[in-house]
C-alpha cells in the first residue's frame, strides 16, 4: 500500500522550528517512499484561528522546499462532514449533551476525594451531565442553553481491546477509558480535535500518521473513535519534540523561533535543516 503522510498545523500563529521539524519529518517519510504528503488545516476553532496564518504557513513551508499533494483541506470548509458523525454517534446514543461550565467542573472535582487527570493532563470529567434524562435535556436546549457533547466512554467501550501500531514500538493496547468522557463538539467550537483529526485521516486515506510526541496519548481516544465509526486505523509514529537550550518544548506561546524570523535574518532553509539536526 502506497504511504500516505500529513501535516495537520492548526493556523493559531506562524510555524516554528518545532513545526518545520513535524512538517519535514512527514514530508521524507513520504516522499522517501514515493508515497503522498497531504497539507491540512486543522482550524476548527473559530477563536484561535486565522486565515492569515494559514496562508503564512503555506508560504514558508513552501519556502522550506515542501511541496504537497492535492488541494489543502481546511476543516472549517467542512463542518457538515464532521456534523454527520455527531448526529451518527447520537442516534446510537454514544454521545450526551453537557451543559457544564469549566466553573460546575472544577467545583466537582475539588469537591471530590481524587481529582484524576487525564494521560493528557486533562481533568476527567466527573461525569455530571451523564445521566439527565431526556425531558431535561431537550427543555434545555429548547431553552437555547449551550452545550458541549461528549462521548459516554462506558457505552462507547468495545467488547475486545483495542491496540494501535506505534512504529518504533509495535502494537500498544488502548486505554480511551483513562480519559473519561471526552468532548465530541465544544460549546464554542463544532467538533473537537479528536473528531476531526480521525474523520480526516480516514477520509483522505492517511495511511502513517506522524506528530509530535505530545499527542501520543490521544491515540489512545482515536483508535476508538475510529473503531466506532469503521474507519482504518493508520499506523503511528510519534517523534520527539524539539526543546529549548534549558529543556523546555518550543510553543508558540513562548515565541519560539518561527520560520519567518530565521528567513528574515538570512538562514537559508538548509541551515534551518541543520538547527533541526535533519540534514
Ligand atoms: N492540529 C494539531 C496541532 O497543530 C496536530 C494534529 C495531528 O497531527 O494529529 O497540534
Amino acid at each position: 500500500m502506497p504511504i500516505v503522510t500529513r501535516f495537520a498545523p492548526s493556523p493559531t500563529g506562524l510555524l516554528h522550528l518545532g513545526h518545520a521539524f513535524a512538517a519535514l519529518t512527514a514530508w521524507r517519510r513520504a516522499r522517501s517512499a514515493g508515497g503522498r504528503f497531504l497539507l491540512r488545516m486543522e482550524d476548527i476553532d473559530p477563536g484561535r484561528c486565522r486565515p492569515a496564518f494559514a496562508a503564512a504557513i503555506e508560504d514558508d513551508l513552501h519556502w522550506f522546499g515542501l511541496d504537497w499533494d492535492g488541494p489543502v483541506r481546511t476543516q472549517s470548509r467542512h463542518l457538515a462532514d464532521y456534523q454527520a458523525v455527531l448526529d451518527d454517534l447520537t442516534r446510537r446514543g454514544l454521545v450526551y449533551p453537557c451543559f457544564c461550565t469549566r466553573a460546575d467542573i472544577a467545583r466537582e472535582v475539588e469537591a471530590s476525594v481524587a481529582a484524576p487527570h487525564a494521560p493528557d493532563g486533562s481533568l476527567i470529567y466527573p461525569g455530571l451531565c451523564r445521566h439527565r434524562s431526556a425531558g431535561e435535556r431537550q427543555a434545555r436546549i429548547s431553552a437555547g442553553e449551550r452545550y458541549a457533547l461528549r462521548l459516554d466512554m462506558a457505552r462507547a467501550a468495545p467488547a475486545e481491546p483495542l491496540w494501535f501500531e506505534e512504529e518504533a514500538e509495535g502494537p500498544i493496547r488502548c486505554r480511551p477509558e483513562a480519559f473519561g468522557d471526552v468532548v465530541l463538539a465544544r460549546k464554542d467550537a463544532p467538533a473537537s480535535y479528536h473528531l476531526c483529526v480521525t474523520h480526516d485521516d480516514a477520509l483522505q486515506g492517511v495511511t502513517l500518521v506522524t506528530r509530535g510526541d505530545d499527542l501520543k496519548s490521544a491515540t489512545h481516544v482515536h483508535r476508538l473513535l475510529q473503531a466506532l465509526m469503521g474507519w482504518p486505523a493508520p499506523d503511528y509514529a510519534h517523534h520527539r519534540l524539539l526543546t529549548d537550550p534549558s529543556g523546555r518544548r518550543l510553543a508558540k506561546r513562548d515565541h519560539a523561533a518561527t520560520l519567518r524570523d530565521l528567513r528574515a535574518a538570512g538562514l537559508s532553509p538548509a541551515a534551518v535543516r541543520g538547527m533541526l539536526g535533519l540534514d
